[in-house]
């Protein structure tokens, strides 16, 4: 475990050409104060835990103190925003400090975001708010606790300055973590541009340090390309089986390396519904649930478009496929282990299919169905237990119960190992909005950050049990309106 002073800095990223970046020093918040630390995070980095009580960690996260080695830096991107091309997006509030490798020889990027105005930050303030930092700092460690691959967060400090979205609110720092934040829209900019030698160079880079099993291969951007198809079309099939939606899937929203990456108005789905939309600003639900393999096709297509230079035609045309074929067969597998199937059989897509769609005409929770769905006995003439509470189509359900116990006996399923297996991949908690919403409200009112650290370590344990929390469990208060999330952020 490291000391502060201990941490091993560099940043690869300013050894490759300038016109990458630009170098930018950070502006601190004043009167930092720590509201939440996460020491799973700092695991990563080999940090120790306690070095978060020390004032000099607090100036260092909000970038007062530079650690040797790091030199921060805004990093240039560009992107398709809702279809459009952008030609130039940057780092408008997140500063680089730099690459921390840790003991097992990982790279880890360290992100300060609303850290401060940068030359890219257009008309934004530069800053983030506490709000959507703590939804950020949340959803990150749920989804890894989910097992999908994301951005991670070190900490949340909070300071005396008010930023203007729909009303003043309080500005901070996340801290977050990456293998590296490079975006299918860092490639677009000089594709667009045509510096296809920058191009190059940022392939090379990505794929030396990212996937260093390509690299000196004559065939390496090809190589490339494939992976990001398989490693973009697995994500996305992950975020499917466990019903979340992104909500801004631009591709400067992509992460090169296939993990979830910028939390803005992201929602976990309550009732299944197909057509969920969890960015209000999505006025035609381009980006809705059910949407997202698609718009993953059309990122990939985007990524392949810009690594056309690099590329042989024929592989620039097969990546959309590549990203589906990955996305199906990730995602059937998924809900084959949702359903607690061992086997393939012909038919399971559709009866995945129709309980979805059972699901959707009743309103029934998702989380909440798969998850009681692992408590179904074929020895009982129903064999539902508490699930048939949830749907009003009472029919409907038998007709599904039986076609699921012949199935299961198809395969000769045992019961208690089933279940086993089920509550190992159907969650019992999830973020839900209205949970991080109760966190949020408890900091802003009363500068009790309890709830976070609550919630933080619930999610990072999703699938057990944890006595005395059954009410994070449960779907939305029938009393609550759904809490609609704004793109402000
Ligand atoms: P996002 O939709 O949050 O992923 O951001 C899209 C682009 O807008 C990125 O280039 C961000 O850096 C930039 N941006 C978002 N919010 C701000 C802000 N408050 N100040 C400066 N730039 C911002
Ligand atoms: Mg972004």
């Amino acid at each position: 475990m490291s000391t502060l002073e201990q941490l091993r800095f560099d940043n690869t990223y300013t050894r490759l050409p300038s016109v990458f970046y630009q170098r930018v020093r950070p502006t601190p918040l004043p009167n930092p104060h720590l509201v939440s630390f996460n020491a799973a995070a700092a695991a990563l980095i080999d940090l120790d835990p306690q070095e978060s009580q020390r004032p000099e960690f607090l100036a260092f996260v909000n970038g007062d103190m530079l650690l040797p080695g790091s030199d921060p830096i805004a990093t240039l991107y560009a992107g398709h925003q809702f279809g459009h091309y952008v030609p130039q997006l940057g780092d408008g509030r997140a500063i680089l400090l730099g690459e921390i490798r840790n003991s097992r020889d990982e790279k880890w990027d360290v992100q300060l975001k609303g850290a401060g105005l940068t030359p890219f930050s257009r008309d934004g303030d530069g800053r983030a708010v506490l709000r959507s930092t703590i939804r950020e700092y949340l959803c990150g460690e749920a989804m890894h606790g989910l097992g999908i691959p994301t951005t991670r967060s070190l900490c949340i400090i909070s300071g005396n300055e008010m930023v203007w979205r729909e009303q003043p609110e309080p500005g901070a720092i996340l801290v977050r973590l990456a293998p590296t934040h490079i975006r299918f829209g860092t490639f677009e900019v000089f594709y667009y541009r045509r510096q296809f030698e920058e191009l190059r160079i940022l392939a090379d880079y990505v794929i030396d340090h990212h996937y260093p099993h390509l690299s000196g291969r004559d065939d390496r951007y090809t190589g490339l390309l494939h992976e990001v198809a398989v490693r973009t079309g697995q994500l996305i099939a992950q975020w499917q089986a466990v019903g979340w939606a992104h909500g801004v899937m631009n591709t400067d929203n992509m992460s090169i390396v296939g993990i979830t990456l910028d939390y803005g108005p992201f929602g976990f789905m309550e009732y299944f519904d197909p057509g969920f939309i969890c960015n209000h600003s999505d006025r035609y639900g381009r980006y809705a649930f059910q949407n997202q393999p698609d718009i993953g096709y059309w990122n990939i297509r985007a990524i392949a478009q810009a690594l056309s230079p690099l590329v042989a035609p024929s592989d620039v045309q097969a990546a959309p496929d590549v990203y589906e074929h990955a996305l199906l067969d990730r995602y059937a597998e998924l809900m084959r282990a949702k359903l607690g199937l061992l086997e393939s059989h012909v038919g399971d897509d559709k009866l995945v299919t129709d309980l979805l769609n059972l699901m959707h005409a009743n309103r029934v929770d998702y989380t909440t169905c798969f998850r009681m769905l692992a408590e179904f006995r074929q020895d009982d003439p129903d064999g539902l237990a508490g699930i048939r509470t949830l749907f009003k189509d009472s029919d409907g359900l038998t007709w599904w119960a039986e076609r699921y116990r012949a199935r299961l006996a198809a395969e000769k399923s045992i019961d208690e190992e089933r279940r086993r297996r089920m509550n190992a991949v159907n969650p019992k908690y999830i973020l839900r909005n209205y949970l991080a919403q109760h966190a949020i409200e408890q900091a802003l009112r009363h500068r009790d950050y309890t709830e976070i650290e609550r919630l933080r370590v619930l999610l990072a344990d999703p699938y057990s049990d944890h006595p005395g929390m059954e009410d994070y469990a449960r779907p939305l208060p029938p009393e609550c309106p759904p809490i609609i999330v704004s793109c402000s952020s």
